[in-house]
């Protein structure tokens, strides 16, 4: 089959709902390392990763044999059998986890990591209501819709009962437009109010991204967890942290927690935890863990191919010091990306991010002062840096933001390389 043939039998069998990047979209088929071919034998340096999942690099030898040897062994029983793979990793995960977290529970998606996460602690602290963050991302389940806060991503005007969004810690668009060297962390503060007003004053906990990654990459002030989390337990919730895109090193530490000074009772984590395969996780504490006394099951649940694949990564993150990695060329990476955002100072109003996990928020003149998102800049960096064979991603509400995530292992001229492509496609695109 052509590249032709399959962008049209996408477009005629796929719902048009999922959409694809580029005006005429690649068809990526074979994958090493940071690289893809597509279809049609070109070749691109990817720095997005499948969207930050592809955490130790295309075709990893590590997780290849792994994935052999277990799908030659067994592929799938369900969880309703203790199987060697799934305790393996849910050990080495406990093990790695911040905190008190010592129980796991395994599912496919991130969207059902998170969808478990609330309903633990919902049973955990018999409340219902939770807190999430405007221009968070939690998944495509009618709850994880619920708890998402982009109108993008809301299918249905109906919504579960009882979220209440809280002011995004957005501090490039500050909703309280404040100055963030002096603003207190007002939005962080703003919280209580918001359980006082819109919840029957008992919640069940907030769920938040330690940084919002479908939100384009926002990052929150240093101090903003610690004090939302000292606002959540006083009312009696817990702290659920979506480790989803931050989890397995991409920060710069294992967690993205830990960046914060926060602790959490729920974490969940899915993306980069098996480099593509399926499989999500639920952590918890055990006095969580033990409150949850309804039968659960999952069938593909823990499945023996997609946990040896996790072990592996996390094997593989740990002996090739892939978190050092991620600190070091993050460090690079963004240093070069200041200094586009020095040469083109009208276009690029923000960097931010963390480790390998860093954006750049399009506007149409940062001079100007409402800063003004600017879609159109980041479609024409895509098409520009697709000339040069380099893969990228977007995101936020206004889809002017770029997201660069390369794969962990990624080395210092590959980021050379995609700086020097991203400084060409800006100079291509004229602007300032
Ligand atoms: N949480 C976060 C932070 C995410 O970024 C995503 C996916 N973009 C999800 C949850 C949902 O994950 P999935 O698409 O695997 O259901």
């Amino acid at each position: 089959m052509d590249s032709k043939t399959v962008r049209a039998k996408h477009k005629e069998f796929m719902l048009p709902a999922v959409g694809n990047y580029y005006q005429e979209p690649i068809v990526p088929h074979e994958g090493h390392g940071a690289r893809v071919t597509d279809l049609d034998g070109k070749t691109y340096l990817d720095f997005f990763g499948g969207i930050l999942t592809v955490s130790v690099g295309h075709n990893n030898e590590r997780v290849n044999q792994a994935v052999i040897q277990q799908v030659n062994r067994l592929s799938h029983m369900s969880t309703l059998y203790p199987m060697v793979p799934m305790v393996e990793l849910a050990e080495k995960l406990v093990k790695l986890a911040p905190g008190k977290l010592k129980k796991a529970f395994f599912t496919a998606s991130g969207t059902e990591a998170d969808e478990t996460a609330v309903n633990l602690a919902q049973v955990h602290t018999g409340a219902l209501e939770v807190v999430a963050l405007r221009y968070g991302y939690h998944g495509r389940s009618m709850l994880a819709q619920s708890l998402t806060a982009h109108s993008n991503y809301r299918s249905v005007p109906t919504q579960i009962a009882g979220i209440k969004h809280a002011m995004a810690p957005y501090c490039y668009r500050c909703p309280l437009k404040l100055d963030p060297k002096s603003c207190g962390t007002a939005c962080a503060r703003d919280i209580e109010e918001l359980i006082r007003t819109t919840t029957t004053g008992h919640i069940a906990g907030m769920i938040a991204e330690p940084i919002q990654g479908v939100g384009g990459f926002i990052t929150p002030p240093k101090e903003y967890f610690e004090i939302a989390a000292e606002i959540i337990r006083k009312y009696g919730g817990v702290m659920i942290i979506d480790e989803v895109q931050t989890g397995f090193g991409r920060t710069g530490k294992m967690w993205g927690s830990q960046q914060y000074n926060v602790e959490p009772d729920i974490m969940t984590g899915a993306k980069g935890i098996a480099n593509g395969y399926p499989l999500a996780m639920t952590l918890c504490t055990t006095e969580i863990g033990d409150s949850f006394k309804a039968s659960s099951i999952f069938t593909f649940g823990g499945n023996p191919v997609s946990c040896a694949a996790a072990s592996a990564v996390l094997d593989e993150i740990a002996e090739k010091k892939l978190v050092e990695n991620a600190a070091h060329r993050g460090e690079e990476l963004r240093g070069g990306l200041e200094a586009l955002q020095r040469k083109y100072p009208k276009t690029i109003g923000d960097v931010r991010g963390m480790g390998l996990m860093q954006a750049l928020e399009l506007v149409e003149d940062e001079t100007v002062k409402n800063r003004t998102p600017n879609p159109k800049a980041t479609g024409a960096l895509f098409e520009e840096t697709k000339k040069r064979n380099l893969l990228i991603g977007k995101g936020g509400l206004y889809g002017n933001t770029i997201r660069i995530a390369p794969p962990l292992n990624i080395t210092k001229p590959e980021v050379d390389e995609a700086l020097k492509i991203l400084d060409e496609s800006f100079a291509a695109m004229g602007v300032g």
